[in-house]
């Protein structure tokens, strides 16, 4: 990459005052010259009307914004130094994972929380994952790649581009440099087991955010009980259940791969999956048919996608999650715990509270919080953006 060129784009006037606070996304409609706005991976100073420095950043279209801010400070250069300094800290803070021999899977790089808007790596085992999710930050791909490789002991880097309509997944040759994977890797959380594909579309196969979930899962809540698990995926929490002494669990998730996927996760943790239920259907079918066979579960696990279209419903965690809660309240034994956990960024953790007191509100049942979980330290949050902060998971014990 040649010298980094930069363009004075002017900011209108209501925008000035949340950038210059720290807020880092350059939202849609934010600049005036957008006729200026040529090529994604622009560096772009934005300036005041008077031409008064606020900011520099780089554009490139998310479904969120046109960009990110990278610096307040006029002199910083976006150049090789730049992304390598920035990805360094984000490394170092990481420390304590890189030492932790039972954690072997963690975020290294988390977007505009360690101050690069639109980029996130991923650590498993050895390999890194990086996520571009604009044209714009994939044109800096030199530098961020060569940092990477000069800071780490990688053993092979891989890719996901997610740029196309709104970070959609781009299918594509996934690896980077260094030696290919033998998929899946087997990598750790906690002691227990994963199975991981790098090369296998957008996802690998378990959501790291959810490590600290799983592993008091373990821990305090799974032993002896009855487990059901919706939106299940690959099974991850139904996993660390059944290791944390689950007397069974149930899966159930609509997708047909689930099946295999969650069978795979079991059994790379010497549990025999024969012994646990794996449910192919969409979950609110089940629900009925769990009221009508009058089942009941100590624990039941809500971890659905914040959107999402199946044949009869179409689900969003925005408009639905109380109906949600209140199909899992009927099959919850009395003293049963419900999990209810969301990765919606369009609402915060007051507005979540309130679809659970409604919940049980309207089903005239008693409640009280037990355990309450946000991102883990890994996924850095960026704090003048709220947004950043998406994960929200409450233990809700049921009276
Ligand atoms: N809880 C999982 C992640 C869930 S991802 C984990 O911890 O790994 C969302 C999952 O919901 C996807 O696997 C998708 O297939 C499933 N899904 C979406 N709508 C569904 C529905 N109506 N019924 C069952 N599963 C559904």
């Amino acid at each position: 990459m040649n010298q980094v060129k930069e363009t004075t784009i002017r900011l209108k006037k209501n925008f000035i005052n949340k950038i210059t606070k720290g807020y880092p996304l350059i939202e849609k409609n934010a600049v005036i010259d957008t006729n200026k706005l040529t090529h994604e991976g622009m560096v772009i100073k934005l300036v005041d009307n008077n031409n008064k420095f606020i900011a520099k950043g780089y554009y490139g279209k998310q479904n969120k914004g046109n960009g990110w801010i990278l610096t307040y400070d006029e002199q910083t250069k976006i150049d090789y130094d730049f992304f390598r300094d920035r990805l360094n800290k984000a490394i170092n803070l990481r420390k304590e994972f890189y030492n932790n021999q039972d954690t072997t899977a963690f975020r290294i790089f988390n977007g505009e929380g360690d101050n690069i808007g639109g980029l996130t790596i991923d650590y498993f085992d050895g390999y890194y994952l990086i996520n571009w999710y604009s044209e714009g930050i994939y044109m800096f791909r030199e530098y961020i790649i060569k940092a990477l490789s000069e800071l780490t002991d990688y053993k092979g880097i891989y890719q996901k581009k997610r740029f196309n309509d709104g970070g959609k997944y781009i299918d594509d040759d996934d690896f980077v440099i260094g030696e290919r994977g033998n998929f899946p890797i087997i990598v750790k959380e906690n002691g227990v087991k994963f199975a991981v594909y790098l090369n296998e579309g957008a996802m690998v196969g378990f959501f790291i955010d959810q490590r600290d979930v799983r592993n008091i899962i373990k821990e305090k809540y799974a032993k002896n009980k009855n487990v059901l698990n919706t939106f299940s995926y690959t099974g991850a929490f139904s996993v660390f259940a059944a290791k944390g002494g689950a007397k069974k669990t149930t899966s159930v998730d609509l997708a047909n791969r689930s099946r295999k996927k969650t069978v795979e996760q079991f059994e790379i943790n010497n549990i025999n999956a024969d012994e646990q239920d794996i449910i192919v259907e969409d979950v609110f079918k089940y629900f009925k048919y769990a009221v009508k066979k009058q089942l009941l579960f100590d624990l039941v696990i809500l971890d659905p996608p914040s959107f999402a279209k199946s044949k009869k419903h179409t689900f969003s965690a925005s408009k639905d999650y109380t109906n949600l809660l209140k199909e899992a309240i009927l099959i919850t034994e009395k003293s049963g715990i419900i999990i209810a956990s969301t990765n919606c960024s369009s609402f915060d953790m007051k507005r979540f509270k309130e679809f659970v007191d409604k919940a049980f509100h309207e089903t005239n049942t008693q409640y009280n919080i037990v355990e309450e979980f946000y991102l883990p330290t890994d996924f850095k949050i960026n704090t003048k953006y709220k947004e950043s902060n998406y994960l929200k998971v409450l233990f809700i014990k049921k009276s």
